[in-house]
């Protein structure tokens, strides 16, 4: 008889590597190709935790006669999702504690460093869920799986990690076909692609509240496996990619990653390496994810071939998400972060040079993303005049951003935040930080959009992805960071449209439909 495996994705949000939908991340692909590379005829069962929400006793009865029951969960950056909801810490509780007659595996963000429910506290300890899982993997899942496939459950090591990506590249590989199960495929399902783990920064320690730098000196994947993920996964139907699984896309093929703090470009492996990604995805979107202002800044004639290179085989729309946190330099130097506002607004200014003529989508080619993080040590009244004195700059260059994320810090096990926060720190500039996300959302939110997306832009494409009962849908096109578009009137998905923009509300367009509804993407 077959046997029998569930994976529950319960959704992760981590600094590199994003699986809320209409996301994919790379845990359920890895750990379906670590089953099937061992037990090719293996049946495996993918839910998301919210197909699990709307039919939670059928979820029970087929995982209570499974041979093992894995759990994905950990949102290390909480934030707000259009496309689901990610597992709670009582949810994942329960259903360790329903469970309790079949070995269920935790892993993911919430297994390694514990689990983020809202920013600005301490995240719930992975030994929390230790008392209701069978096993809490803060290794690498995929490895663990392999090992219990292998030598069962006596045998795997929770803490095992993979040391280079030969086994994963092989996982990546024979778990792609677990894509067709997920409730966005053949629809706008995004599939986040892995191209290295750990930052540059971990020479000096890297910014203080960050997990990555405790990856150790990173390790980069061979660019023709990436390639042939994506192409697996094309044939597969994904019609949408995410290469966002690193802490800097723009040093991905330099020499100096894992060598120097800030390294060197290298513009012709860049270049390149995106032809062949497209050539294995060619109709698909491809957008790239997070990239380190400071590179940009030190190297701006190897950083605006980069970006060129990007532009030629992505899809427009794309963004470069630049992690600025404050632009107060007493908190810079006391979290060490990455770069200096000086180095951020040269870097938007680059990114702006190369990527903002418009793409066939309706949207700039590709724009640089702020993210400002609250809550952290040094932080004081002047930081939050400091971080709306770094927008008005922005503003009064005429530079344009795409979107500016604001998040309250989550502490984390093991970095050196945990060691120097005190809650003190957040309950005293509650009310300041309260106020700086009202003037972001309010003042400089619809400034930058209108710049983006003029009035009567049309966008391409737009993904219907939800309709409420007041009667309003609400749309995004593929895409790292696509613009949600508000629109009146009850379209349900799959509804695939052309939208005229006639209006802004905070972080959202008001969209009027100028398409008929395509049912699906084709794939
Ligand atoms: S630059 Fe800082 S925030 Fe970004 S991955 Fe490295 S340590 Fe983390």
């Amino acid at each position: 008889m077959r046997e029998k495996f569930v994976i529950l994705d319960g959704y992760t949000d981590e600094p590199a590597g994003l699986g809320v939908p209409p996301f994919i991340d790379v845990y359920p692909r890895y750990i379906a190709g670590a089953i099937w590379s061992s037990d090719p005829e293996a049946k495996i069962l993918y839910y998301t935790i919210d197909e699990v929400r709307k039919n939670f006793s059928d979820f029970l009865k087929i995982s209570s006669s499974s041979r093992m029951v894995i759990v994905i969960a950990g949102v290390v950056v909480p934030g707000k999702y259009l496309g689901g909801i990610p597992i709670t810490p009582e949810e994942l509780e329960r259903i360790g504690r329903m469970l309790n007659d079949t070995f269920t595996v935790l892993v993911g963000p919430a297994a390694r460093f514990g689990m983020g429910e809202i920013g600005g506290k301490p995240a719930i300890p992975p030994q929390t869920f230790k008392k209701v899982y069978g096993a809490v993997v803060n290794g690498d899942p995929e490895i663990y799986v392999s090992e219990y496939m292998k030598y069962g459950e006596e045998k795997a090591e929770e803490w095992i990690k993979r040391e280079d990506y030969s086994d994963t590249d092989k996982f990546a590989i024979t778990g792609a076909k677990i894509v067709r199960q997920h409730p966005n495929y053949g629809y706008n399902l995004t599939a986040e692609i892995e191209t290295y783990r750990g930052c540059s920064r971990w020479i000096v320690g890297g910014c203080s509240f960050c997990i990555e730098p405790l990856y150790g000196k990173p390790v980069a994947r061979n660019p023709l496996k990436v390639v042939e993920e994506v192409a697996t996964l094309y044939a597969q139907g994904v019609r949408s990619f995410r290469i966002g699984r690193q802490p800097d896309i723009i040093s991905y093929g330099s020499k100096d990653l894992g060598r120097k703090e800030v390294p060197e470009p290298n513009p012709e492996f860049l270049e390149s390496f995106f032809m062949l990604v497209r050539s294995s995805a060619p109709q698909a979107n491809i957008h790239v994810d997070n990239a380190n202002p400071a590179v940009i800044s030190s190297y701006p004639e190897k950083a605006k071939r980069s970006i060129e290179g990007i532009i030629k085989y992505h899809s427009p729309g794309d963004v470069l998400a630049f992690g600025l946190e404050s632009a107060d330099e007493k908190v810079v130097k006391l979290n060490n972060l990455k770069a200096s506002p000086e180095n951020v607004i040269k870097a938007v200014e680059i990114v702006n040079e190369v990527g903002k003529a418009i793409g066939n989508n309706g949207l700039p080619h590709i724009l640089p993303g702020i993210n400002f993080v609250l809550g952290l040590p040094g932080e004081s009244s002047r930081t939050y005049e400091k971080n709306l004195e770094f927008l008005d700059e922005l503003l009064k260059r005429e530079l344009l951003v795409r979107r500016i994320n604001i998040r309250k810090v989550l502490v984390l096990p093991n970095t050196k935040l945990q060691l120097i926060w005190k809650e003190s720190l957040l309950e005293r500039n509650k009310y300041r930080a309260k106020r700086f996300t009202w003037v972001v959302r309010h003042k400089y939110d619809p400034a930058f959009l209108k710049r983006v997306v003029p009035p009567g832009t049309i966008l391409k494409r737009a993904y219907v992805e939800m309709a409420t009962n007041d009667g309003i849908s609400y749309a995004r096109q593929l895409g790292s960071y696509p613009l949600t578009i508000e629109l009146k009137g009850f379209f349900t998905p799959p509804c695939i449209l052309d939208v005229r923009v006639v209006g802004y509300k905070g972080r959202s367009v008001k969209g009027i439909p100028v398409s008929s509804c395509l049912g699906s993407n084709g794939a």
